[in-house]
C-alpha cells in the first residue's frame, strides 16, 4: 500500500506560507496575467491565478485581449509590463491564438519577469542548473518530493514525456539534484522496460491508462502529472492506472488532488521569488 501524496493539502500549506512571507516584504509581489481570446479553459485558469494572487496578498493585473489582437499590440503590452515596477512576473496564458508566433511572444517577456521560466535564457539557466525559478509543474513536483522526504540523489528517475513545459525541465531538475535520468516519449521502443527500472517515475504523456501495474517496480515513487478529461463525465484521470499501481509502490500522487494544486501554488511561489530578487533580497534556487 502506497502513501498517497496529498498535493491539495500541501499546496494550501505552501500558499499560507507565501502569504506570510509576502506580508513581510516592503511591497506586494505583483503578477500580470494576459489572456488573448475566450477559450473557456484558459478563462478559468486565468481567473484562478488572479484569485490565488488575492489569497496570497499579491498585486495582480489581468489583461484580456480579443482573439484577433495583433502580435504587435501584445508585444507593446509586454514591453510596458516589463518596465512596470509593480509587476514582478508576467504570464501569457497559452495556447495563444493561431496567428501568433508563440516563441516570439515568450521571448518578449523580460527574463527577469519570466515567471513560468519559458524564456530561452531561463531554459539555458535550467540546463546549467541555476535558474531562479523553474516551470510550475516541475517546481511543484520537487516541493512534493521534499515535503515527503523523498531523496533524488542516487535514484533512477524515469520521465515519461518530453514537453518543453513539463517533461524536459522536470528531467533537468532531477538531473541537477543528482538523479540518473531517462527520458521516454512517443518514439521510445519499449516503455515498460524503462519504467520498470524507475525508483522515481514521473508521467506526463496525456495518455490515459498508459502506466499499468506491471510497468512499475515494487516500492517506486510514482508522480502522475496528467489531467485527462473524460468528455462524457467531465471527470479527470491521470496516465497511471491507479488501482493497479498503488498497491505496488511506496508513494503515489492522485489525480485530481496531486500535481495539479501544486502547479497552481508554484506560480505564486515563483512570483514571490522574482519579487524578492527584484527587491534585492536573497533567494535559494
Ligand atoms: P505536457 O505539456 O503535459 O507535457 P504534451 O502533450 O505537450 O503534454 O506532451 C506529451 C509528451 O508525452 C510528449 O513528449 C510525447 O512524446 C509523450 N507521449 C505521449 N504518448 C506517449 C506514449 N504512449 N508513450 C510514451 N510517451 C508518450
Amino acid at each position: 500500500m502506497a502513501q498517497i501524496i496529498d498535493g491539495k493539502a500541501l499546496a494550501a500549506e505552501i500558499r499560507a506560507n507565501i502569504k506570510t512571507e509576502a506580508a513581510a516584504l516592503p511591497r506586494k509581489p505583483g503578477l500580470a496575467v494576459i489572456l488573448a481570446g475566450e477559450d473557456p479553459a484558459s478563462q478559468l485558469y486565468v481567473k484562478n491565478k488572479v484569485k490565488d494572487c488575492a489569497e496570497c496578498g499579491f498585486f495582480s493585473r489581468r489583461i484580456d485581449l480579443p482573439v484577433d489582437v495583433s502580435e504587435e499590440e501584445l508585444l507593446g503590452i509586454l514591453n510596458k509590463l516589463n518596465a512596470d515596477s509593480r509587476i514582478d512576473g508576467v504570464l501569457v496564458q497559452l495556447p495563444l491564438p493561431e496567428h501568433m508566433e508563440e516563441k516570439r511572444i515568450i521571448e518578449a517577456i523580460s527574463p527577469e519577469k519570466d515567471v513560468d521560466a519559458f524564456h530561452p535564457l531561463n531554459v539555458g539557466r535550467m540546463v546549467r542548473g541555476d535558474s531562479p525559478v523553474w516551470p510550475c509543474t516541475p517546481a511543484g513536483i520537487m516541493e512534493m518530493l521534499k515535503a515527503y522526504r523523498i531523496a533524488v540523489d542516487g535514484k533512477i528517475c524515469v520521465m515519461v514525456g518530453r514537453s518543453n513545459i513539463v517533461g524536459k525541465p522536470m528531467g533537468l531538475r532531477l538531473l541537477r539534484d543528482h538523479g540518473t535520468v531517462v527520458y521516454c516519449h512517443r518514439h521510445t521502443p519499449d516503455l515498460a522496460v524503462l519504467t520498470r527500472q524507475a525508483d522515481i517515475l514521473v508521467v506526463a504523456a496525456g495518455c490515459k491508462g498508459l502506466i499499468h501495474g506491471s510497468m512499475v517496480k515494487e516500492g517506486a515513487v510514482v508522480i502522475d502529472v496528467a489531467m485527462n478529461r473524460d468528455p462524457e463525465t467531465g471527470k479527470f484521470s491521470g496516465d497511471v492506472v491507479f488501482d493497479e499501481v498503488e498497491p505496488k509502490v511506496s508513494y503515489i500522487t492522485p489525480v485530481p488532488g496531486g500535481v495539479g494544486p501544486m502547479t497552481r501554488a508554484m506560480l505564486m511561489k515563483n512570483t514571490l521569488t522574482l519579487a524578492k530578487l527584484h527587491m534585492g533580497l536573497a533567494c535559494e534556487h
